[in-house]
C-alpha cells in the first residue's frame, strides 16, 4: 500500500504544527509509523491522500455512530449554515437539543452546552467543588477525562501510550487535589476515603472505560460508587463523553441503572462537530453562572452548527431498533476477530460494550489499568500496521476502543474478520 502522499503532507505539517498533528494518539507515534492523512470519508469507509480506501472503525474517536456523511446531518447543518454559523446569542435549537438530553440520559434534569469533552469535565469538577465545598476529587487509573490540569493525572490512552502519566506543566499543587484509585476496586476507593474524610468533593469515572482499550465494570462496581457517594456526601459523575448514547441512547447509567448525579457528554452529541455537555440534578446545576455563582462560559458554547447536528444525529439515533442493529454488526466484529486470533494460535482477551470493543494482547483478564498495562504492545503494533495494509483502519494504539457504526456493512464486516485471519498469523 502506497502512503507517498501522507508522508509528504505529514513532513510538512510537523514545521508548523507541533509533532504535525493536533492531537497526540493521531501521530501513530506507539505503532511506529506515520499517520495517514485522511481526503474524505463516506459511510464506514475512510480514504487517504493516497487513494487508498479503509473499514473505518475509529469514527472520528467515537462521534460517527451513525457513518460518516450521513445525509441528515449534512443537510441539517447546510440548513443551518445559510442563516448564520453563530451569534453569541441564545437560539431555540439549544433548548431543542437540551431537551433531548434530558429525555434520554436519567440523571441529567438541566444540562449545559460546551463545546469539548475536555470543557465539560473540567466544568462539571469545578461546579462539583463550588457544590459541595470541598477540594479534592477521585478519578481512577487509566481513566482518560480530557486534558485540563486537575485530570491529567494517571490517565490512560494519550498519556499512558507515550509512558507519561502525569504532563510538565501539570503543578504538583493541582495534580495533589487529585486521588487515583482503581479501576472496578470499590476497596481502592474506600481507602482513598478513610484517608481524606469530608474533603472529597467527587468520584469521575468512565462507567465503561474507553481509554485503557474498553474496560468494562464489574458486577456491583457502579452500584458501590453510588453507594459510597451517597453516604459520604460526595458527587458522583459519570463521564459519559465516550459511552453517553453509544452504549445505549441513555448512555451506562440506562445500561447499568445507576443513577450518577452529574454526567458529562460530547463526541456523539455533536455528530462530528466539536460539542461537549455536562449536566445533572437540578439544586447542582442552578449553582452554575448566571443562575449562581460558579463561573463557566464560552463563545462558541451552544454553536448552531454544532446544535443542529446534534439533534439531527440524536433523531437517527431514536429510530426503532438502532441500538439492537448496531449492537449485533458489533458482536459478529468482536467475535469474529477473537475466534480469528484463537484459530491463529494467538489467543487474545477481547471485551465489547455495545458497540465498543477492544482485542487485548493479553492472554489474561483485562479489568484495570495495571492488567491493561500488561499487553504485548509490540505485537498490538505489527498486528495494527497489517490490518491498515489489509484495508482496516484501527486506532493506533492498544489502549483505544475501536467503534461500530451503524453504515458497516456484512461485506465490511466479513472483509475485516478475514483480514484479522490473516494478521494474526503473521505475528504468531
Ligand atoms: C474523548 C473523551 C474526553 C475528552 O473529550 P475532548 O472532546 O477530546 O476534549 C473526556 N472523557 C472521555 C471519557 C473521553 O472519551
Amino acid at each position: 500500500m502506497n502512503h507517498e502522499r501522507s508522508s509528504l503532507l505529514f513532513q510538512q505539517a510537523k514545521k508548523s504544527i507541533p509533532g504535525g498533528v493536533n492531537s497526540p494518539v493521531r501521530a501513530f507515534k506507539s505503532v511506529g509509523a506515520d499517520p495517514i492523512f485522511i481526503k474524505k470519508a463516506i459511510g464506514s469507509h475512510i480514504y487517504d491522500e493516497d487513494g487508498n480506501d479503509f473499514i473505518d472503525y475509529v469514527g472520528s474517536w467515537g462521534p460517527m455512530i451513525a457513518g460518516h456523511c450521513h445525509p441528515d446531518i449534512i443537510k441539517a447543518v447546510h440548513d443551518t449554515m445559510s442563516s448564520g454559523a453563530s451569534f453569541g446569542a441564545p437560539t431555540e435549537r439549544e433548548t431543542i437539543l437540551a431537551n433531548m438530553i434530558i429525555e434520554a440520559v436519567p440523571s441529567i434534569e438541566m444540562v449545559r452546552m460546551v463545546s469539548s469533552g475536555t470543557e465539560a469535565t473540567m466544568s462539571a469538577i469545578r461546579l462539583a467543588r463550588g457544590f459541595t465545598g470541598r477540594d479534592k476529587i477521585i478519578k481512577f487509573s487509566g481513566c482518560y477525562h480530557g486534558h485540563a490540569d486537575s485530570l491529567l493525572v494517571k490517565a490512560g490512552s494519550g498519556a499512558a501510550t507515550f509512558g507519561v502519566p502525569d504532563s510538565p506543566g501539570v503543578p504538583a499543587d493541582v495534580a495533589k487535589l487529585t486521588l487515583t484509585a482503581e479501576y472496578n476496586s470499590l476497596e481502592s476507593v474506600k481507602n482513598l476515603i478513610t484517608e481524606n474524610i469530608n474533603t472529597i468533593a467527587c468520584i469521575i469515572v468512565e462507567p465503561v472505560a474507553g481509554n485503557m482499550g474498553t474496560v468494562p465494570p464489574r458486577d456491583g462496581f457502579l452500584e458501590g460508587l453510588r453507594e459510597i457517594c451517597t453516604n459520604e456526601g460526595i458527587l458522583l459523575i459519570f463521564d459519559e463523553v465516550m459511552s453517553g448514547f453509544r452504549v445505549a441512547y441513555g448512555g451506562a447509567q440506562e445500561l447499568y441503572g445507576v443513577t450518577p448525579d452529574m454526567t458529562t457528554l460530547g463526541k456523539i452529541i455533536g455528530g462530528g462537530l466539536p460539542v461537549g455537555a455536562f449536566g445533572g440534578k437540578r439544586d447542582i446545576m442552578e449553582k452554575l453562572s448566571p443562575a449562581g455563582g460558579v463561573y463557566q462560559a464560552g463563545t462558541l458554547s451552544g454553536n448552531p452548527l454544532a446544535m443542529s447536528a446534534g439533534i439531527a444525529t440524536l433523531n437517527i439515533l431514536k429510530q426503532p431498533g438502532f441500538y439492537k442493529t448496531i449492537e449485533e454488526k458489533s458482536r459478529a466484529i468482536a467475535d469474529g476477530i477473537a475466534s480469528a486470533a484463537r484459530s491463529a494460535g494467538y489467543p487474545i482477551y477481547s471485551t465489547r460494550v455495545g458497540s465498543m470493543f477492544c482485542a487485548f494482547f493479553s492472554k489474561r483478564e483485562v479489568y484495570d489499568w495495571p492488567t491493561a498495562s500488561r499487553c504485548d504492545t509490540n505485537a498490538f503494533s505489527k498486528y495494527f500496521l497489517a490490518m491498515l495494509n489489509e484495508g482496516v483502519y484501527l486506532a493506533p494504539s492498544q489502549f483505544e476502543t475501536a467503534f461500530v457504526s451503524a453504515s458497516h456493512s456484512d461485506a465490511d464486516i466479513e472483509n475485516t474478520i478475514a483480514a484479522a485471519s490473516r494478521c494474526f498469523k503473521l505475528i504468531v
